[in-house]
């Protein structure tokens, strides 16, 4: 059966005043996920604090149960976290480096990400080392099974970029890893919610994620995935009584689980609206719902191209729900602001988010428009329309 487009925008408040295009930046949360935290935020206020958290325990526990499910993992493999970035850098900085130990990552890294690359490069005198691309843009498999040697500690990237519908092929990047034995962190921020994340197909070490996006959960949400066997090896960068429980005036014991990597105090009601969210997803199926958003942001590419002096900026085939593109002549701030009039939700992706793609290709900021299997065909045909008449203008 496919998605009931109807139901679940009778189900989604927020498109009664936007077309939202901007589920690469936050997607529109639905009524379940809305009433999930209101209504423990509801209860927080009428019993207390800690007494809502007991309250709610089975569910907040569930939490865990349906990020487990969304990736393939064991419960005891995830730990919740604040945002993306916080579950990034709690893997990242739980690695070690030494001089000349070298970590690898791809063309269109995350800024946040690679930020922590030159820090780290210059805390420990490790390299940097871009893995090559193919003719079209997709990070290169065979050049980077060449380049790996003893001295390769970790292979970073991200899946699908911040600045366009670019797919890496996170799963073969995950065979290499495996064959050769290096560690592997994947930065699944834009994939989780619009397609199927199975680690038994990715094959990482670290998978990290968050809510806001294509998963429609509330923001300031986020989490991260360990290997298990790693994981009991792992010590985090910072550690707190939760994580690390004070068991003798000189000694802590850390978890058993990933929570290892988790702080005492958290935000419980957005914890809820994630798992609400995640389940969600997992109602309607990843498999139909990257389907639909194949479908409408090929029909968006489609349309935009038969308007003069826009340039789609995608990379690579079958690229995802992530549309970017420049207009000559026009500022997309500019752009932005006269669609946000009109009532259409896109974002603006600068250059200094993702650099090294940016400089290479030499974009400029860039309109990127991202749909999700809630929007209709309609409001992609008036997009195409809002922005033809805006190019006029
Ligand atoms: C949005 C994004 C992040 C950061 O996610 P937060 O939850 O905001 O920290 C990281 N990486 C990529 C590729 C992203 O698109």
């Amino acid at each position: 059966m496919s998605l009931d487009i109807e139901k679940l925008r009778s189900e989604t408040p927020g498109v009664a005043n936007r077309v939202h295009l901007n589920n690469a930046g936050a997607g529109l949360m639905p009524r379940p996920v809305l009433d999930a935290m209101v209504g423990h935020l509801t209860r927080e206020a009428e019993i207390g604090g800690y007494e809502a958290a007991s309250e709610a325990a089975a569910d907040l526990e569930g939490v865990y149960d349906s990020v487990a499910r969304l990736l393939g993992s064991g419960r005891d493999e995830i730990a919740l976290t604040e945002n993306a970035t916080v579950a990034w850098q709690l893997a990242f900085y739980s690695q070690t480096f030494r001089p000349g130990d070298r970590i690898l990552t791809a063309r269109a890294e995350y800024a946040a990400n690679y930020v922590a690359f030159l820090q780290m490069a210059k805390r420990t005198g490790a390299m940097i080392e871009v893995i090559p691309d193919d003719g079209n843009g997709v990070l290169d498999q065979d050049a980077l099974d060449r380049m790996i040697d003893d001295r390769v500690r970790l292979i970073a990237i991200t899946w699908i970029p911040t600045n366009g519908g670019l797919r890496n092929p996170a799963a073969a990047v995950g065979r290499i890893a495996r064959k050769h034995g290096v560690r592997y962190l994947l930065d699944a921020c834009q994939a989780v919610g619009q397609m199927p994340t199975r680690l038994e197909e990715l094959g990482c070490d670290f998978l990290t994620a968050t809510g806001r996006k294509f998963l429609r959960g509330p923001r300031g949400t986020g989490f991260l995935y360990v290997r298990r066997d790693l994981m009991l090896g792992l010590e985090p960068p910072m550690i707190d009584h939760f994580g690390a429980p004070w068991v003798a005036p000189d000694r802590y014991e850390l978890r058993r689980d990933a929570r290892r990597f988790e702080t005492w105090e958290n935000n419980y009601a957005a914890r809820l609206g994630l798992g609400r969210a995640i389940e969600y997803a997992l109602n309607l199926g990843l498999g139909k719902i990257e389907e639909r958003c194949r479908t409408l942001s090929a029909q968006l590419r489609d349309g935009l191209r038969t308007i003069p002096g826009v340039t789609v900026q995608d990379l690579g085939q079958n690229p995802a729900s992530i549309v970017t593109f420049s207009i000559k002549d026009h500022d997309a701030e500019s752009v932005r602001a006269t669609l946000s009039h009109s009532g259409f939700n896109v974002s603006v992706s600068y250059p200094s988010s993702t650099l090294l793609d940016a400089q290479a290709r030499h974009l400029p900021a860039l309109i990127r428009a991202s749909p999700h299997y809630y929007n209709t065909e309609d409001e992609v045909c008036r997009f195409i329309a809002a922005m033809s008449k805006a190019v006029d203008a």
